[in-house]
């Protein structure tokens, strides 16, 4: 390991953790996942002394590691539970790829950008994470792991991708923010038995967005 982890990182985490609490977030289990890891190594050194403030920051090829709150609410509308399943659409920062490997879930990450899936890749074995990260196109998912109890999107999507849809478990939840331009809507879905979709809307955010095919530097 030849990461730090201080004091004061930890004091400027549990400060993060009662904003979450203030601002709604009631999932113990994810307020939990949330306080052990170490944010301010998933952002350039640059920002590192805004790892703990409840924004979204540059990660490098135009993208941005998620807001806490974002990754709080998107994880908590996804009611994981140990051993569950999941893909997670843009890996970016591998942030919230840490966050569901914390909860207990066998986490499938895809990211588009080959630099950020390096990146990423490189930090989450430094933390000892047993997520298995790919180079790809999140549109088309990962088919050879399917299906999956739980699919997570962490940018902006155009409309809900059907290979996803399929890829998707009976009794399963997609959450997907949804919309182009500035901002999106947060929407969840869980599959019925019979097939059909229940969706639900859980307010505005904004995401970079969702983009076609892979990008190779
Ligand atoms: N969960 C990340 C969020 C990063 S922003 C974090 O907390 O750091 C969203 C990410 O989605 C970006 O890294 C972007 O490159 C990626 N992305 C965009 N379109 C994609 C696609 N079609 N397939 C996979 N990843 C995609």
């Amino acid at each position: 390991m030849n990461w730090v982890d201080t004091y004061k990182h930890q004091g400027m985490r549990r400060q993060l953790i009662a904003l979450l609490r203030e601002k709604g977030i009631e999932s113990e289990e994810v307020l939990a996942a949330m306080l052990k890891i170490p944010r301010h190594l998933f952002l350039d050194s640059a920002f590192i002394n805004f790892a703990y403030d409840d924004k979204a920051f540059p990660i490098g090829a135009g993208q941005t590691i998620s807001q806490p709150y974002t990754v709080a609410f998107q994880s908590s509308l996804l009611e994981l539970k140990p051993g569950m399943k999941v893909l997670e659409v843009g890996t970016g920062s591998g942030y919230q790829t840490l966050v569901l490997t914390n909860l207990g879930c066998k986490v499938f990450s895809i990211e588009r950008q080959k630099l950020l899936h390096r990146n990423s890749k490189k930090i989450l074995s430094q933390m000892n994470s047993t997520a298995k990260t790919f180079y790809g196109d999140g549109y088309k998912g990962l088919p050879a792991f399917a299906p999956f109890d739980r699919v997570l999107i962490t940018c902006g999507a155009p409309y809900i991708p059907n290979d996803l849809i399929d890829q998707l478990k009976v009794g399963g939840i997609m959450v997907i923010p949804v919309g182009e331009g500035d901002s999106q809507t947060m929407i969840r879905i869980i599959k019925n038995a019979d097939g059909t979709l229940e969706q639900t809307e859980h307010g505005a955010f904004k995401f970079v967005p969702m983009l076609e095919d892979k990008q190779s530097y």
